[in-house]
């Protein structure tokens, strides 16, 4: 397989290209609205890739989805995503609609939902590239295209198939593609090796890492798997119950976890020297009604009175490392009643839910 794609601009590291702040979006329902992100901010430069980590149902793909104008009819959003000086939440339909391509790119986790199984692998990229690119001729679409796909492994000769001719390896190699031929200054690619197996995750973790070479996108990697994020990204947000409850360096996070969260999602994960499997007790929470204070305090093996009574503060350590708990605080300045472990019948509460 050669590097992919072939580089039209150089990557200027450091230069900012998503700045989020505030992110909220909720979805409405029969008992109140679920505010599935609540609060989120983060900075993503050009050749930049963030690691999105926590357990499912805790916002990471509704997060993704909302910056690319892609979630369902009645979810609200509120907050700002600036990128590249545009706030993608205020633009219209339209010109956000016309950002995708060339700016905003999707990766998605499974590639038969979104390939059509009635048309050629070339009539997506064709369609995909005209929609964007309108004067771009036939020819000329199919050269892209087909380049685009020999650099990800798939020969020309499959160009005309289906997409049920294909493995689910090459079909998400085809996703990937797809998302790729224009170019795209900020990709979000969720879950992109879901339900592959170890060797076809192993390469399309080295496509990733070639895209990144070769044109440097902004990417925002949704995953569970930190085996992925420890091997892919620079920088790590750990979500929880709608927030990012940690973010830095991705050797910082993985050393030194200042999360109680983040902490447990790591001693959680399966590696060689593993001798025991690790879980946390309990559930996400409801997000209709999450829990008062901290979000993590019904599981929390660190908790305090004062976790389930009052939010933490977003503590930040330069521009790029931060944390949500009571612990990074300074403890001295609490009562000791408020520092006294919570009482351990209020968490086996939420091991029941
Ligand atoms: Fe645990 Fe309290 Fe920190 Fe939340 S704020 S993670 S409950 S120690």
């Amino acid at each position: 397989m050669t590097a992919p794609v072939v580089p039209t601009t150089r990557p200027m590291p450091g230069e900012m290209v998503l700045s989020v702040r505030d992110l909220r979006v909720w979805y409405p329902g029969p008992k109140g609205p679920s505010q599935a992100v609540d609060g989120v901010s983060f900075n993503l430069r050009r050749g930049e890739v963030l690691g999105l980590v926590g357990e499912s149902g805790c916002g990471k793909s509704t997060l993704g989805r909302g910056l690319l104008g892609l979630l369902p009819p009645g979810a609200g959003t509120d907050g700002q995503a600036v990128f590249e000086g545009t706030d993608l939440l205020t633009l219209p339909a339209r010109q956000r609609q016309a950002l995708r391509g060339s700016g905003l790119g999707m990766i998605f986790q499974e590639p038969m939902t979104r390939l059509d199984p009635l048309m050629r692998i070339s009539d997506h990229f064709v369609e995909a590239i005209k929609a964007h690119e309108p004067k771009v001729s036939t020819q000329d679409a199919v050269i892209r295209a087909t380049a685009t796909l020999r650099s990800l492994g798939i020969p020309p000769s499959r160009f005309r198939n289906y997409p049920h001719e294909f493995s689910g390896g090459m079909r998400q190699r085809i996703m990937i593609a797809l998302a790729l031929v224009l170019q795209p200054r900020f990709i979000v690619a969720d879950e992109p090796t879901t339900a592959l197996d170890v060797l076809v995750e192993a390469q399309i973790l080295r496509i990733l890492a070639g895209i990144r070479r070769s044109y440097a996108p902004a990417m925002l990697l949704i995953t569970h798997n930190l085996g992925i994020v420890a091997e892919t990204c620079d920088r790590v947000a750990v979500m929880y119950a709608g927030r990012i409850v940690e973010q830095g360096p991705a050797a910082e996070i993985f050393s030194r976890p200042r999360h109680p969260y983040t902490r447990e999602l790591l001693r959680s994960t399966i590696s060689l020297t593993t001798q025991a499997l690790h879980s946390i007790p309990g559930a996400p929470p409801d997000l209709v009604d999450p829990p008062s204070g901290c979000r993590f305090h019904p599981r929390c093996p660190d908790a305090m009175t004062i976790c389930a009574q009052q939010d933490p503060a977003v503590l930040t350590d330069g521009e790029d490392r931060s944390v949500e708990c009571w612990l990074s605080d300074d403890l001295e300045t609490l009562t000791p009643a408020l520092r006294a472990p919570l009482e351990q019948e209020q968490v086996s509460v939420a091991d029941e839910a």
